[in-house]
C-alpha cells in the first residue's frame, strides 16, 4: 500500500506503471510531479462517517469563538455575507472568556441591527443571544410564559434581556429560515475541497437529507467532485420512500446506504446504557427506535440494496443494532445481502463483542472522539465500563473488520490525527491509556483507513492499494506514515491529493 521512493506513472485515471526511483515520482498523463525524498505515496485516505453539507456550513458561518466583548462580536456580523431569510445567525461566543464575564443582553445589538433579526448561539449550544427584532418575530415579551426545560432571561421588572437558555431558544429559533439549496450547494463544495487539505480522497456522508442527493448528483454532472462521496441517507422515517430516493453508483457519487440513529450521545446523556450513568443514576438515556420497526426499516432498504448503518452509542443501542443485524442475516428475503455498519459502536457488552465477526457486522468507529471524550467526560458518565468503551483491537481480535472516520465537523477531519489516537490511545485529561490492549498497530490503524472501508463495499478490486491497473487515489505525505509507530508525535503533512489522476490538493 506504501510507496516510498517509486516511480508512478498515471493515465486516464488509472495507475499503469511503479518503478523504482531516487524520489517519489508522478507522472499523469505525461506531466511529472517530484516530491522531496522522504515524501510517501499511500491509498487515498477514506474518512468513513462524517457530514458534508454540515461541515461546509461550519466554515462558512461567522464563528465569534475568537471574540472579546459584544462589540467585537458585533464587529464580525456587520461584515457577514450569510444570511438566513433576512436574519443574521452566528454561533461560537463564550462570556467566561470575555473581558467582562457576566451574561450579555441584547441592548448592544439593537443599536448595531434595529431592524434585522439576529440570533447569537453560545459556544456550548445551550443557549442564545437574540435581540429585540427577533424577540418580536416570535412574539416573546414580558408576559410569554417560560418553556418547560427552558429560561427566557428577564431583568428585575420582567423584560426579557434577549438571553434564552435551552428549550427556550426553539421559541425564536423555529421563526428562522433554512438556509436555499443554493447555499447548502456552496457549502457542499467549500467542505468537499477542504477535505482534500487533509488528504481524503473519499468521504462517507452520515445522514445525507434526500433533498441534498440532487446536489451531489449535479456536482457530479459537472465534474466538480473534487472527492468520492458515498452517501447514507437519512431514514429515521423513512425519508428515502417518501422523497423516491434509491441506490445510485457514480463514478464520484454513490447513494450507497440508509442512516438510522438508536441514541444519542454521551456528553448529553442520550446514549442508551443498559443501567443508570455513573454521575447520574436515574438517567440511562433513550433508544429512538424499537426492534420491531428498525428491522422492518432496515429489510426493506436492504431489499431495495442499500447498506444500512446504524448510529450506536451506548451498550443498550449496539445490543439493539446487533439484534436487528441478526434478524436481517438469518431472514430468508434479505438472503445475507447488504452492508451493515454500527456508527460510533462505543460501548459494547462482553457477549456482544463476537457478534460482530458473526453477524458480518462492520465496527465505524472515530479514534479521536476517544481522545475527546476522555477529557474527563467519559470517565465520569460511564466509570468502569471504560475497560468496554472505545474498543479498537478486541473487534479486530474477535474477527470483525473496523473502519475509521472523524465525524467532521464534531472534529476535525484529519486522519493523521486519527491515526495517532489509535496508536497511543492517550486519554486528553491526564495522558492515561484506558484499556492499552486496544491499542492498533500503525498497519492496522491505516488499513481501517485506506483499506478496509473499500473491502466493505465491494470496490476493493479498484481501490484500496497502490497497484498497476487500480483507480489512482492516492495521498502524498511528507513522511513514511510508519514511523508513527515508535514516533508518534512527528509532524507529518499532506503534501498532494490525488482523486482518479487529478490532482485535487497541492501543498505549495
Ligand atoms: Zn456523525
Amino acid at each position: 500500500m506504501l510507496a516510498l521512493s517509486r516511480k508512478i506513472i498515471i493515465e486516464r485515471g488509472i495507475i499503469t506503471e511503479i518503478s523504482h526511483s531516487d524520489n517519489l515520482e508522478i507522472t499523469i498523463d505525461g506531466r511529472t510531479l517530484k516530491f522531496p525524498p522522504e515524501a510517501t505515496a499511500v491509498a487515498g485516505f477514506v474518512d468513513c462517517h462524517g457530514h458534508i453539507a454540515g461541515y461546509g456550513m461550519r466554515l462558512s458561518e461567522v464563528s465569534l469563538k475568537d471574540c472579546q466583548n459584544i462589540q467585537d462580536c458585533i464587529a464580525k456580523l456587520r461584515n457577514t455575507q450569510l444570511f438566513r431569510g433576512e436574519w443574521i445567525t452566528a454561533f461560537g461566543w463564550n462570556h467566561e472568556s470575555w473581558t467582562d464575564n457576566s451574561l450579555p443582553t441584547k441592548e448592544p445589538l439593537d443599536e448595531a441591527f434595529p431592524d434585522t433579526p439576529v440570533y447569537l448561539t453560545r459556544q456550548d449550544g445551550h443557549s442564545a443571544l437574540v435581540n429585540s427584532a427577533a424577540l418580536k418575530i416570535a412574539h416573546i415579551n414580558e408576559l410569554t410564559q417560560n418553556p418547560q426545560g427552558g429560561e427566557i432571561v428577564r431583568t428585575y421588572d420582567g423584560k426579557p434581556t434577549g438571553m434564552l437558555i435551552d428549550n427556550a431558544m426553539a421559541l425564536v429559533e423555529k421563526h428562522i429560515p433554512d438556509y436555499s439549496i443554493e447555499q447548502y450547494t456552496e457549502f457542499i463544495k467549500i467542505a468537499l475541497a477542504e477535505l482534500t487539505k487533509f488528504g481524503i480522497t473519499q468521504a462517507h456522508d452520515m445522514d445525507t437529507e434526500t433533498r441534498f442527493v440532487p446536489i451531489f448528483n449535479e456536482l457530479e454532472l459537472a465534474g466538480k467532485m473534487s472527492i468520492r462521496v458515498k452517501s447514507f441517507v437519512r431514514a429515521q422515517n423513512n425519508e428515502w420512500l417518501r422523497d423516491c430516493v434509491l441506490p445510485y453508483k457514480g463514478d464520484f457519487f454513490k447513494v450507497q446506504g440508509l442512516k438510522y440513529f438508536l441514541d444519542g450521545a454521551l456528553g448529553s446523556y442520550g446514549a442508551a446504557l443498559t443501567r443508570g450513568y455513573d454521575d447520574n443514576e436515574r438517567k440511562s438515556g433513550f433508544l429512538l427506535l424499537d426492534e420491531n420497526t428498525l428491522f422492518n426499516y432496515a429489510k426493506r432498504g436492504i431489499l431495495s440494496n442499500f447498506d444500512v448503518a446504524m448510529h450506536a452509542i451506548g451498550d443498550a443501542a449496539v445490543n439493539l443494532a446487533l439484534n436487528v443485524a441478526e434478524k436481517l442475516r438469518t431472514d430468508s428475503l434479505v438472503g445475507g445481502r447488504g452492508t451493515i455498519r454500527i456508527e460510533h459502536a462505543q460501548m459494547v457488552l462482553p457477549n456482544d463483542l463476537p457478534r460482530f465477526a458473526k453477524l458480518n457486522v462492520v465496527a465505524s468507529v472515530q479514534p479521536y472522539h476517544y481522545t475527546s471524550d476522555t477529557n474527563g467526560m467519559a470517565q465520569r458518565r460511564i466509570g468502569s465500563r471504560m475497560r468496554f468503551s472505545y474498543l479498537w483491537e478486541s473487534f479486530i481480535q474477535n474477527g470483525a473488520t473496523i473502519i475509521a472516520g472523524s465525524d467532521f465537523p464534531i472534529e476535525q477531519p484529519s486522519v493523521i490525527d486519527g491515526v495517532r489516537s489509535f496508536i497511543t490511545r492517550k486519554s486528553s485529561l491526564d495522558g492515561v491509556v484506558y484499556s492499552p490492549n486496544e491499542r492498533l498497530s500503525i498497519f492496522e490503524a491505516l488499513d481501517a483507513y485506506c483499506v478496509a472501508p473499500h473491502r466493505i463495499h465491494n470496490d476493493i478490486s479498484l481501490f484500496g492499494s497502490l497497484e498497476i491497473g487500480k483507480i489512482a487515489d492516492l495521498t502524498i505525505l511528507s513522511a513514511n506514515p510508519l514511523l508513527l509507530q515508535n514516533d508518534p508525535d512527528i509532524q507529518i503533512d499532506v503534501l498532494a491529493t490525488i482523486v482518479g489522476g487529478k490532482v485535487v490538493f497541492l501543498n505549495s
